[in-house]
């Protein structure tokens, strides 16, 4: 049986270190929507354009090729793009790209091109409203901001990224203010999604519980 799992939630609420975990489990692909999002926006920065300017960021989508590698590496048009799209520069400006109705609808295409053949975890903001609500399981997993900002700061610190934690706080209030408040496709969850609160539970149980969800509907043959 085909098996879709939508995991989605705020900014660093840790989805795609429990989503790579869970894929991992049941031997299934593991998809990174965020990852994409970011390497449109690292195209339109290197190109010189603003990204708040939406119509030049649009006309960019022919020239945008994104591929996302068994392996886990990201590639925009066939280069290596999987460290620099972490980068405060892009994480600043990546939910403006997010906004815009036309790069969404191409992005979303890739999505589920990649998710009609295969069983895949798909982590994200609108996987189980709007990119996959057929999904077989849909989490939303959240946590407070501070315990999100205190993870990615130390995430930054290991990779060698220069911030401070006040300022990764802020970057990710904004980025969930704008991600919740856009017209098209919002972040918010699935009235069928299953909400999970990280912010006191390890790893471990978190992607323990996915899987007894998981389980649970299998039995159920859903
Ligand atoms: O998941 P990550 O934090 O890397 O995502 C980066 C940004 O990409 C989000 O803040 C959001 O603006 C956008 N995004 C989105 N829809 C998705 C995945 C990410 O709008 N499905």
């Amino acid at each position: 049986m085909k098996l879709i799992i939508a995991i989605d939630g705020p900014a660093a609420a840790g989805k795609s270190t429990v989503a790579k975990r869970v894929a991992k489990q049941l031997n299934i692909t593991y998809i990174d929507t965020g990852a994409m999002y970011r390497a449109f926006t690292l195209y339109v920065i290197n190109q010189g354009i603003n990204p708040e300017n939406q119509a030049e960021s649009e006309a960019c989508i022919p020239d945008v090729h994104i591929e996302l590698k068994p392996t886990g590496e990201i590639f925009l048009n066939d280069q290596d793009v999987s460290n620099e799209i972490r980068e405060p520069h892009v994480s600043s400006q990546v939910s403006y790209i997010a906004s815009y109705k036309a790069i969404r609808l191409a992005l979303v295409e890739l999505q589920r091109k990649m998710a009609e053949k295969h069983s895949v975890v798909m982590d994200g903001r609108d996987i189980g409203t709007f990119v996959l609500p057929q999904a077989n399981v849909k989490i939303y997993q959240i946590a407070s901001v501070e315990t999100r900002a205190v993870r990615r700061y130390e995430e930054n610190l290991e990779k060698g990224i220069q911030t401070s934690l006040e300022s990764v706080e802020e970057e990710l209030r904004k980025r969930d203010y704008i991600d919740s408040h856009r017209e098209f496709a919002p972040l918010k969850p699935a009235p069928d999604s299953v909400l999970i609160d990280t912010s006191f539970m390890k790893v471990d149980e978190v992607v323990h519980r996915i899987l007894e969800i998981v389980e649970k509907k299998r039995i159920v043959g859903v």
